[in-house]
């Protein structure tokens, strides 16, 4: 199916859109679920509340991965969502804890999964800027350098080779530092896996699918449940659902149009076609 027909899906309606890691891959932000992903053991929630060395671990890879994240910028993707929202878009509903589609200029976003520019305190549940973090993170930790290890595998690799195990041996010297409010554990405003979306978020996303007359999911193949539920809660609803991603979606069945292309090139061409 052609961008065409998805425009006269979208055309004169009220329409959601749900986007996933696929949006940002042309900003440089990579899918680990996409295809030809290396296989990758996040963190899990349990294990990050209940260890302290998990802690040491998942902060001082994310001391190093900040440095890099923070200079994404948005696409034409998201910036075609901001066009779209003169079209019938009401909000956009993401999967994506990069903050792009704000930065790009989209007002009504709902943040599924976090921001990973925020922190959250276990304790106090105060939030506070990451960016705030990283400069104390940085003072506390001088010298750190290094790659970030894609993968648990990559890191049992690594242990292996001698450089390795200074690698092992530098998170257990890495300083995590606590709220500065309360002293609690900061975690980062993230959902991890083994952990529930909040309620209120859920529910924010139910109303906003059910005010919709149309459902279009951008760059997702929506691999987890947090996603997908919305797609099948638009289709027992009677709610056309369109689908554009690179690649098969656990949707495709219940996808009335369905395009199989990146999201940069596509929504720019429905922007223009609406
Ligand atoms: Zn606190």
């Amino acid at each position: 199916m052609s961008v065409h027909d998805l425009a006269r899906l979208l055309r004169r309606r009220r329409w959601a859109v749900l986007t996933g890691a696929g949006i940002s891959t042309d900003s440089g932000i990579p899918d680990y679920r996409g295809a030809g992903a290396r296989p990758t053991s996040p963190i899990q929630y349990d294990d990050f509340v209940s260890t302290a060395q998990t802690r040491q671990r998942y902060w001082a890879r994310s001391l190093l991965g900040f440095r890099s994240f923070g200079a994404a910028r948005p696409n034409p993707g998201h910036r075609a969502l901001v066009t779209l929202s003169d079209h019938g878009l009401t909000t956009v509903i993401t999967q994506n804890v990069d903050g792009l589609h704000q930065a790009g200029g989209s007002r009504s976003v709902v943040d599924l999964h976090g921001r990973i520019d925020r922190v959250i305190c276990l304790g106090c549940a105060a939030v506070s800027s990451r960016a705030a973090l990283q400069q104390r993170l940085e003072a506390a930790n001088p010298g750190l350098e290094g790659e970030v290890p894609a993968s648990r595998a990559e890191l049992d690799d690594t242990r292996l080779r001698p450089d390795g195990d200074a690698v092992v041996d530098r998170w257990g010297d890495f300083v995590v530092l606590p709220c500065q409010r309360c002293g609690g554990v900061l975690k980062p405003d993230v959902v991890f896996f083994g952990e529930s979306v909040p309620a209120a978020r859920v529910a924010t996303s139910y109303a906003v699918v059910d005010d919709a007359e149309v459902l279009l999911v951008a760059g997702s193949s929506l691999t987890v449940m947090s996603g997908l539920r919305f797609v099948r809660h638009a289709a027992r609803a009677g709610k056309p659902v369109a689908i554009v991603n690179r690649g098969p979606t656990r949707g495709d069945d219940l996808a009335t149009v369905r395009i199989d292309a990146g999201t940069s090139e596509t929504l720019t061409a429905l922007a223009a076609n609406l």
